[in-house]
């Protein structure tokens, strides 16, 4: 015998007609989902970007949206396990520090209370019954203050309603629970503080590019680009660095007659978290061209200034006639140029395609004549010279990833060329090049200075002492020493 008493077993008869109904309702469902969720699954290989679908996402995007399911699931086991635990206990453990999704900046909308709800509440307080001007109700016995231990502690855990919704106060109404001044204001603090610390990681969140896909804002500002008409699709992403993630896109129409957009662009976001800013500062800090700006800056700010720079230096380097990217447009931290490559393929990296021996050399010669354009003409040092920033197009090398490039004069802008000089010579003594110079007659070959030491120690050190000269110079003048001699000559001052 069952202990619950007889089970109910009365069947739910239905007809054929029902279930078909119920299978037609399914269907419709289904049809009324993928209406508002068009290609789902299409999304996947579809591009990034485009004007009509903008809401799709890159593999990257997904794989963001698949991370954040899963760290909800994680969360939601986590609080399976914690409910375990805890039983009906009185004295319960949290996970709460656990957790994946910061309860704050969850954007799940599943566990949302929904704040409209009229039905009784049992944690609003009651009316605040006033207690009056002589301080104290009741007769006799039954007199109670305003500073009655009980009414207050009510009138407290009452309060904790104000506290954020996030903020799980548990059902202190429904235990009575009274609580002292001096635990509510411990509780108030301490809810005040997750606050704020949920605002600085939903900040966080927000603001940076990281997980690879780009943040909210970059998105709009990439969604204005194609909606403007400038862009027609944003494809893909090509390569996320440290620094940068870089889309491929088709080029639209331009604004006005005069510019062409190519029909091919590249869009470099740079990646507004600043972790790696720290490694580069030195760069900018330091760029007479930044100096003022720099100090007066927010770190975002900067981050802008990256993308700035870059695109001043591309546009010298076009100007010098130098094979590079040519500038398209700049907008805050994104920079589109021209792609280099072809239906969506980037050209190799010098590091990843194998020349010929003839091809070699030719590479070799090439990227000597353009350092030296780019030091004279273009007074620049690229300051990440390497097989990897050099992509191999048209039977031509092409230089890309000029943010961090600095002028000669900067205070490390020579150590800077010298170790371009020595990837260089590297790369190529290691390709087979016989003619390639070594790194020192490289970087004599291209500054012009004329540094006689023949071992690198000494080498490095004549050039950290021409710096420290040219540091010194622009303290005492204020002024930069005019290091550019075609002559080869030491340095001049230049008054
Ligand atoms: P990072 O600072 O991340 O190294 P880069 O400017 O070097 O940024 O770009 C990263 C990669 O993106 C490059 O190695 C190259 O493969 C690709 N890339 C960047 N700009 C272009 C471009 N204009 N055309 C084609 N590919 C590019
Ligand atoms: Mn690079």
């Amino acid at each position: 015998q069952c202990p619950w008493g007889a089970r109910n077993t009365t069947s739910i008869s239905c007809s054929l007609a029902d279930v078909m109904s119920e299978q037609l309702a399914k269907e419709l469902q289904l049809e009324e989902e993928n209406a508002a969720f068009p290609e789902v699954v299409a999304v996947a290989e579809g591009p990034f970007i485009t004007g009509e679908n903008i809401d799709t996402s890159s593999d990257l995007m997904l794989a963001q949206m698949l991370q954040m399911e899963f760290d909800r699931e994680y969360d939601a086991q986590l609080r399976r396990e914690e409910k375990k635990i805890n039983g009906d206990s009185k004295v319960s453990i949290s996970f709460e520090n656990y957790r994946k999704v910061h309860p704050y900046d969850s954007d799940s909308s599943e566990d949302e209370v929904d704040w409209q709800d009229t039905r009784h509440d049992p944690y609003r307080a009651d009316k605040p019954t006033t207690t009056p001007r002589r301080g104290f109700t009741g007769k006799g016995k039954d007199i109670t203050t305003k500073h009655d231990e009980v009414v207050c502690g009510r009138k407290n855990t009452a309060r904790m309603e104000n506290f954020a919704p996030e903020f799980q106060v548990g059902d202190g109404i429904g235990m009575d629970l009274k609580l002292s001044n001096q635990v509510f204001n411990a509780l108030k603090q301490h809810a005040y503080s997750e606050e704020r610390r949920s605002a600085r990681l939903h900040e966080k969140k927000e603001h940076s590019t990281a997980e690879k896909a780009v943040d909210p804002k970059t998105r709009l500002l990439l969604y204005k680009m194609v909606n403007a008409g400038m862009l027609e699709t944003i494809t893909g992403c090509i390569s996320t660095g440290k620094e940068s993630v870089v889309f491929h896109a088709y080029g639209g129409k331009s604004a006005t007659e005069d510019k062409v957009i190519p029909p091919e662009c590249a869009i470099k976001v740079f990646k507004t978290t600043l972790n790696e800013f720290k490694n580069r500062d030195k760069y900018i800090k330091d760029d007479y061209r930044f100096k003022d700006r720099f100090s007066k800056l927010n770190p975002r700010k900067i981050i802008r200034m990256w993308a700035e720079k870059e695109m001043h230096n591309l546009t010298r380097m076009q100007n010098a006639g130098i094979p590079c990217p040519q500038v398209v447009i700049l907008k805050k931290h994104v920079l589109v140029m021209s792609f280099i490559g072809q239906d969506q393929v980037p050209a190799p990296k010098l590091k990843d395609v194998t020349l010929s021996s003839e091809d070699m050399k030719k590479a070799y010669y090439q990227i000597l004549n353009m350092m030296q354009q780019l030091y004279k003409e273009c007074n620049l040092v690229h300051a990440d010279l390497s097989e990897y920033n050099m992509l191999w197009h048209n039977g031509k090398v092409w230089l890309i990833d000029v943010s961090q490039s600095v002028e000669p004069t900067h205070p490390h802008g020579l150590e800077f060329l010298f170790r371009d000089c020595r990837n260089v010579s590297q790369f190529f003594q290691k390709g087979g090049v016989a003619e390639a110079l070594n790194e020192r007659e490289l970087f004599n070959a291209v500054s012009d200075l004329n540094i006689t030491a023949d071992n690198e120690v000494d080498f490095q050190a004549e050039i950290e002492a021409l710096e420290k000269m040219n540091e010194d110079h622009v303290q005492n003048h204020g002024k930069k020493l005019s290091m550019f001699s075609s002559d080869g000559d030491p340095p001049i001052y230049d008054e």
